[in-house]
């Protein structure tokens, strides 16, 4: 199924800096959340160390009396705090087993009763409640007799105003506190989004002028700092020159063909012109014909061998190679060849070691070995010598054409692989200049290099082809 990309009409620093002061409000939240919670649960125990002080100094007061706890020496407790209103004042009462207040300290009387909260388990007891509208906190703190029986409860309770004011405080610092620092990273992201982002506009730019006329043009490489931007502007100018290079490949294929077509064309065409400018003899018009043919049939030869190079000069033989035994593919094609050569009037040697795998394409390998031995068949006299070698050579195999025929001067040893290259010594000679280029391009390929040297002319000449040399592969038992 075709993934569909939704449009966001958004830039990419926009993005960037949203991406930014999200993360930077989740973070900031979430520290404010657990700054505020604990700061929360430390204050609430702080107040609770505060509920149970004021416990300690009253109960040393409390004694069972008939009707439930009774303070004793109410004049010392009546202290400030029992009386103080407010905030700082505590709130004390004496309760029943069952509940029931038996005593209430003075400040409780400026204020709405107080529902009893305590639960029938005998143990200290701490509740946050509201108290008119205020928050408060009580304590309540079961009174057992000598005998272990419970006789009643105290019960402590203070106001959490100024806890719950501190709390209020924190929680709007820190809002306000995320509000602004999101704010300054959606401005602060956007602000280095852009900086960082500039370069890709330069590239942009860049990239926009390169067209199929200028592929010369290459986007700069920013900085000298190795970062993921010089990376893809170099990774662009390496297409670029792939690209090039194609686009070379296939100029130089139209020239060429044009170039290599239109000179047998134009003499097709005299001939036939000439043949029809008067009525000829029918052995005359056979004749021509009969050039005719050769003729096209050079011109198929040629077009075939270009088109044979453009699909060489595709990486796929690379792809397609498989290590093959050289030794067995110059055995199969000396079959055809002995009796060619033989019939050319030339002697063959051949010296062949053991096997000698290489990797390669086997009907391209085949190739290589028909050039190389149709080229010494061609351009050696009769009465001449082949000689035909394989050997193993510092992690190397050499495939050896030599013979002793017309040779050539040393400076045109670096042309022969050039297409449509022919040697001076070679006019006369059927071909099309494009036999040793294939040779190469298979040969480059497949990892390997070509070589040739001559003596000079009439003094023989010798190609090496030199492959790196391929593991032996496992053989089926
Ligand atoms: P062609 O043989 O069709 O001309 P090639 O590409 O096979 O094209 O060879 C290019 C040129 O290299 C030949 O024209 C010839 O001058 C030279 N050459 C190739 N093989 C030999 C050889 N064995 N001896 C001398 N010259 C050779």
């Amino acid at each position: 199924m075709m993934r569909r990309w939704k449009l966001v009409p958004w830039s990419i620093s926009v993005r960037l800096a949203l991406w930014f002061a999200a993360a930077m409000l989740i973070l900031l939240g979430l520290f404010s959340a657990f700054s505020y919670f604990t700061f929360h649960v430390a204050r609430h125990r702080d107040f609770d160390q505060h509920l149970i002080h004021e416990t300690r100094q009253l109960l040393p007061f409390v004694q069972q009396g008939i009707a439930g706890p009774v303070f004793v020496a109410l004049d010392t407790l009546r202290s400030v705090a029992y009386q103080t209103d407010g905030i700082y004042g505590t709130y004390v009462r004496l309760l029943r087993p069952d509940g029931e207040v038996v005593y209430e300290s003075p400040n409780f009387a400026r204020h709405a009763p107080l529902p009893v909260r305590v639960q029938p388990i005998q143990e200290p007891q701490v509740y946050s409640h509201v108290w008119e509208d205020k928050p408060a906190r009580t304590r309540y703190t079961p009174l057992f007799s000598e005998e272990g029986r419970l006789f009643g409860w105290l019960e402590v309770t203070g106001f959490e105003w100024s806890l719950h004011r501190e709390l209020h405080h924190l929680g709007l610092v820190l809002g306000l506190g995320i509000l602004l620092s999101t704010l300054l990273a959606a401005v602060g992201g956007y602000w280095l989004a852009r900086r960082a982002l500039r370069p890709v506009a330069v590239l942009t730019a860049t990239a926009r002028q390169i067209g199929a006329d200028n592929l010369e043009a290459r986007l700069p490489v920013p900085g000298e700092v190795r970062d993921e931007l010089s990376e893809l502007a170099e990774t662009f100018n390496d297409l670029l020159d792939r690209l090039a290079a194609s686009l070379e490949r296939e100029r130089r294929f139209t020239d060429n063909a044009a170039h290599e077509l239109l000179t047998p064309l134009s003499a097709l065409r005299s001939e036939l012109e000439v043949a029809l400018r008067r009525q000829r003899s029918a052995a005359y018009y056979h004749e021509v014909l009969q050039e005719a043919l050769r003729d096209v049939e050079r011109m198929t030869d040629t077009v075939r061998g270009l088109l044979h190079l453009a699909r060489l000069e595709r990486t796929d033989t690379h792809e397609r190679a498989r290590p093959i035994d050289l030794v067995e593919r110059c055995q199969t094609r000396l079959k055809d060849w002995q009796p060619r050569l033989m019939r050319a009037g030339l002697t063959l040697d051949v010296v062949l070691p053991e096997r000698a795998w290489v990797c390669g394409v086997p009907e391209y390998l085949d190739e290589v070995l028909d050039n190389l031995l149709a080229n010494a068949c061609k351009y050696t006299p009769p009465g001449g010598r082949v000689r035909l070698e394989v050997h193993q050579i510092d992690g190397q195999v050499r495939l050896r054409v030599s013979d002793t025929g017309i040779g050539f001067d040393p400076e045109e040893a670096a042309h022969l692989f050039d297409r449509f290259y022919r040697g001076r010594s070679a006019e006369g000679k059927p071909g099309s200049g494009l036999g040793l280029a294939i040779v190469r391009a298979i040969v480059e390929a497949c990892g390997g290099s070509v070589h040739a040297w001559s003596d000079g002319p009439g003094r023989g000449s010798t190609f090496e082809v030199r492959w790196p040399a391929c593991p032996v592969p496992v053989l089926p038992a």
